[in-house]
């Protein structure tokens, strides 16, 4: 049993799980920030993927025995193991400050978390205990292309137990007090139907409250226009010292695995031995390059000295256009020393009703009532379809204020005026 702040306890009762749970691999998630650069905004979100994994296969394992309880005869029983192994390891692939470089990078965190549970590495080696297929099913149910569509839509759908743990967890974490909802309530109204997972009509509220949950911290948390800067300055980290090491850049400190990365010949071994703790030491290091737009935009990362940002209704290439010429007029990079921004290149989503190919990848909430007839949420609800989509289109514009302030004189009167540099 694990303490946890979340879910107060965390029952192993598997004894695979419990191996899993040992591996290298999966420790390797307690040296993973769960919220990469958020804690430069909210400052308690230290949180790792280990916490958040433990969590997920603990919200799965509440969600079976309610099944197994009821005697459901639309739960597949044969399914649990496979379906608590993949809520455990969904997150197994997820790399320092995992989005950032996945952007610079093109990599991917879930096909490296099915590179490690098939690949030579201890999870897969507890995984073939069980059976000689069931590492592969685990990579199935995680890729979302397993035979039983159920299984999936526990790990991932519209309200699955990856969800219902972070948002949970990120909003005990950075200490905001919306994001609260009656997890225990949701486990209890949940049901097997079909084939898929239904929520019986009396626990339409508790889905309302999930899902004001959701919308609130995705403005306030996910989307925090902070944290995007942070997140801003990681990007361009990785990305000035990836173009350096293109053009054949002697760094002062390069460790192996970042390398492979750069190369793009990153194997599971190097990639397993990537953590916020290596990143960070590098980033340390890249204070003292000689290139001083890297060293630059370390420092400012180490010493969180973050872009200014400013809000616009509307965006369009020629705006943009405009002020990089404006950026090199004045000496500065305009690759670098501005950046947009908006929701939409975000993680985390807010709940959409579903259409096709939506449906596929992320099945909306489905409600059932006593004539056993199953409807969508939003259709049911004025709140939900009040809140579902996007409807705040913003648009920020990142940059240096300090470099700006001091030419400022050299700036179009109009350009001082949206930067308030007046
Ligand atoms: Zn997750």
């Amino acid at each position: 049993m694990f303490k946890d702040p979340v879910h107060h306890s965390v029952y192993v009762q598997d004894a695979t799980i419990w191996k899993l749970i040992n591996t290298p691999e999966f420790q390797r998630l307690r040296r993973i920030r769960q919220l990469g650069t958020t804690y430069l905004t909210f400052h308690g979100a230290e949180h790792s993927r280990f916490s958040h994994s433990l969590g997920v296969y603990e919200i799965t394992r509440k969600i079976i025995d309610q099944f197994e309880r009821n005697r459901y005869k639309d739960w597949p029983q044969e399914e649990k193991l496979v379906s608590l192994c993949a809520s455990l390891l969904h997150d197994v692939g997820h790399g320092p400050f995992s989005h950032a470089i996945e952007h610079v990078f093109q990599t991917d965190h879930e096909k490296w978390t099915c590179d490690i549970i098939t690949g030579d590495t201890s999870i897969h080696r507890v995984l073939r205990e069980v059976g000689e297929d069931f590492p592969g099913k685990v990579a199935d149910v995680i890729r979302k292309t397993y035979g039983k569509p159920i299984v999936v839509s526990l790990v991932s759908s519209q309200m699955d137990a990856d969800r219902m743990d972070y948002l949970l967890r990120d909003a005990y974490f950075t200490g905001v007090n919306y994001g609260s909802f009656d997890l225990d309530r949701i486990l209890r109204v949940l049901r097997p139907y079909q084939g898929a997972i239904v929520v019986k009509e009396s626990g339409m509220h508790a889905v309302e409250a999930y899902l004001m949950a959701r919308y609130q911290m995705y403005w306030q948390v996910y989307f925090h226009p902070v944290t995007r800067s942070s997140d801003i300055l990681l990007r361009q980290i990785f990305r000035r010292a990836g173009e350096l090491y293109r053009e054949g850049y002697r760094f002062g400190f390069l460790l192996p695995p970042l390398r492979q990365l750069f190369e793009g010949s990153l194997t599971v071994e190097g990639y397993l031995s990537l953590d916020d703790a290596l990143v960070q030491a590098a980033f340390g290091q890249w204070i003292h390059e000689e290139d001083r737009l890297l060293s630059d935009l370390c420092r400012r990362f180490q010493n969180r000295r973050l872009y200014k940002y400013i809000t616009l209704e509307s965006l369009d290439e020629t705006f943009l256009d405009r002020l990089r010429k404006e950026w090199v007029e004045i000496g500065l990079h305009p690759e670098y020393h501005l950046e947009m921004d908006t929701p939409v290149d975000l993680p985390y989503d807010l709940y959409k009703p579903g259409t096709e190919p939506d449906v596929k990848e992320k099945p909306p909430i489905l409600l059932l009532d006593e004539k056993e007839r199953v409807s969508e949420i939003s259709a049911r609800s004025e709140i939900i379809r009040s809140i579902a989509g996007l409807h705040q289109g913003k648009y920020y514009i990142y940059y240096p204020e300090e470099e700006l302030r001091a030419r400022a004189s050299r700036l179009k009167p109009e350009t001082r005026e949206l930067l308030n540099l007046q």
